[in-house]
This record gives C-alpha cells, structure tokens and sequence, in this order.
C-alpha cells in the first residue's frame, strides 16, 4: 500500500536515511496504531541524479507494508503531475514540449490518449489537458500505461 505525503525531496536527498519521516498514525488496513520501520525502498525523481531513500513501515496487526511516496508525484512516475500537467499544457498550446521534455511528453501524450478512450471518450481526445484533470478526479493516473487496477498504476 502507498501512502502519499509531504516529502522534502532536497532534504531527503541530503541527509538520506537520517531524513525524520513522520510515521503514519494509524495502519490504513486494519487501523491499529503499531506500526514497524520496516527498512527503504529506492525511488527515483527527475532532477536527482541518485536514488532516493523511500521510508517503509510494516503492521504487525495484518501484516500491511505501507510504503511513503511524495505528494505532488504518480507511484512510478519521476516527474511531478505539476510538470507533466504543465508540459501537456504547452504541447497542446504551442504544438511544442517544453526543453528536454519531448520523448517523456510523447510517452505520457500517446498513454493519456489511451486512458481518455478507456474511461471517458473519444469526444475527450480534443481537450487533452480538461481530460487529465478529469481522469486525475476519477483516481487514475492519466499517463499511465497499464490498466491494471483501473490504470492506477504504471511505469514512465
Ligand atoms: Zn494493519
């Protein structure tokens, strides 16, 4: 399980595993309030040239492995939604990407495209940018390109 919270990435990539996660209060499966430091997992993000040290915890009430992620970010995806979001925005405004983002924008372009078919339309396919916040409202990820579990996960 992910749990989405506010992570310092600048911090964290200095002081690594010495960064002072705050421990979630409470298992988001069986809602006990024990939970266990149960080591890191590597997380990568675009303007980090190394991994980052992601914090794990463990319930031993159901054995839940809840893993912290940065707000701001999809699971899997290196770059902020703000970014991706914003360079979707430009694409569709200037017909360019912005520098240095075109091969990942054509990723996320031709998966959103995919995800806009699958959930909501083909009428959708003319407002990129309204369908990403729509699909996000939804609780996909809109440049995923799996629709395992609803395209909620995904790898970019
Ligand atoms: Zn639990």
């Amino acid at each position: 399980m992910i749990l989405f919270v506010a992570v310092n990435l600048k911090r964290l990539s200095v002081l690594g595993k010495k960064y002072r996660w705050r421990k979630p209060a409470l298992c988001p499966g069986c809602r006990q309030s024990h939970l266990w430091g149960h080591g890191y997992v590597d997380g990568y993000f675009q303007g980090f040239a190394r991994a980052l040290a992601l914090r794990r915890y463990v319930c031993p009430g159901c054995g839940c492995v809840i893993k912290l992620r940065p707000k701001g970010y999809f699971a899997r995806f290196q770059t902020a939604i703000g970014t991706i979001r914003a360079a979707l925005e430009q694409r569709v405004g200037t017909g360019r990407w912005p520098a240095g983002c075109a091969a990942r924008g054509r990723h996320w372009l031709s998966a959103l495209k995919r995800q806009v078919l699958v959930h909501l339309g083909l009428a959708w396919l003319q407002r990129p940018v309204a369908a990403f916040d729509r699909l996000r409202r939804m609780g996909v990820v809109p440049v995923s390109r799996s629709f395992l579990r609803g395209g909620r996960t995904g790898r970019a």
